[in-house]
């Protein structure tokens, strides 16, 4: 099934009918969710009132695992957009890719752990760039057969028969970001629209959006938004439940961190549960429970609202609305 979300107000084209029941336009933000429903001055409110006491009874209590591991198989992107520190005509880091055994030892540390949750095997790149992609996916799908494989692409290089690679080596989402005017569609999206009978088993879902959008600061890096919008900028959970890997091996502070400035420990060096269980990273937590950015360089500069459900395998994940009507859950 092919779902496509169009931004607020576009009127989504005629053809997209062909490909009958197999191709749905939804509205629906937990399908794909809208820049424009995120990282709002309230949410950033809600989820230091909310959350932050949630993730400190939580990690008080216990040592929780990491809920998302991303895995930047390699450097690069193949698109320039206004708002994105590793565009093609802005990434500052030399091109590279991580060693395939490195993502072999990254996948059997997570099965060993019999980790179950989600791999994201992109970072801040381009992952179809990466022809080994589909010998990843099978890579981790066969040492965490229970885990979410998700790929995130900007959609220019997926092509039908790539796309149906992916799943049949395990893959479980493909999110495709086509970014154009905003309502135009990209030539690969609409073979994939044509062939939506062959894919019709497959999660595939895409999001329409303008190259030219601002979003966040990117923790400061993104060309045209360098200063956060007002705050508040208090808690953020990320360090509590993502886990990212950048291409050289190393783990950062999170996925903002896009030039790689927070490092956390080298996966060539360290058990990647070591360094979870780091001090440099329960030195970043407790800064964040206590006092919000404030004492971060990195998350000072950084104006995402800090989102991340705390305990994802419920029958029914948190959204962000919950946490604006925060009167309906526990505090
Ligand atoms: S506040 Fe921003 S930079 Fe800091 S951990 Fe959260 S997302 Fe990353």
């Amino acid at each position: 099934m092919i779902r496509i979300r169009f931004p607020r107000g576009v009127t989504p084209p005629a053809w997209l009918a062909d490909g009958g029941e197999d191709v749905q336009v939804t509205d629906d933000p937990a399908v794909i969710a809208l820049e424009e429903e995120k990282n709002t001055e309230r949410q950033r409110a809600a989820v230091d009132r909310v959350l932050r006491p949630r993730f400190e009874r939580a990690w008080s209590a216990g040592d929780p695992l990491f809920h998302l591991v991303s895995v930047e198989t390699r450097a690069g992107c193949n698109h320039n957009c206004s708002f994105c520190p590793v565009s093609r005509s802005v990434d500052p880091r030399p091109p590279g890719e991580l060693d395939l055994a490195v993502i072999e030892l990254i996948a059997r540390q997570l099965g060993e752990l019999g980790y179950d949750r989600r791999i994201a095997l992109f970072g801040n790149n381009e992952p179809l760039l990466d022809a080994r992609l589909p010998e990843i996916v099978g890579v981790f799908r066969r040492a965490c057969p229970a885990a979410e494989l998700r790929v995130l692409t900007n959609g220019i290089l997926a092509r039908t028969a790539l796309v149906a690679e992916l799943f049949e080596a395990g893959l479980s989402t493909l999110t495709i970001n086509n970014y154009t005017d905003g309502s135009r569609v990209i030539a690969p999206v609409r073979e994939l629209v044509a062939e939506a009978g062959r894919l019709r088993h497959h999660d595939i879902r895409i999001s329409v959006r303008r190259r030219t959008e601002v979003l966040t600061t990117r923790a400061g890096l993104a060309p045209n938004k360098p200063r956060p919008s007002a705050g508040p900028h208090g808690f953020c959970a990320l360090p509590f439940t993502d886990l990212h890997i950048s291409y050289t091996g190393e783990v950062n502070l999170c996925c903002f961190d896009a030039h790689g400035k927070v490092r956390m420990g080298d996966l060539a060096e360290t058990p990647l549960v070591e360094i979870w269980r780091s001090a440099l990273f329960a030195h970043h937590r407790s800064a964040l429970l206590r006092s919000g950015r404030a004492e971060l360089d990195l998350c000072r500069h950084c104006d995402f609202d800090g989102f991340r459900d705390p305990a994802p395998t419920a029958s029914r994940p948190l959204t962000r609305d919950d946490i604006l009507l925060s009167g309906s859950i526990d505090p």
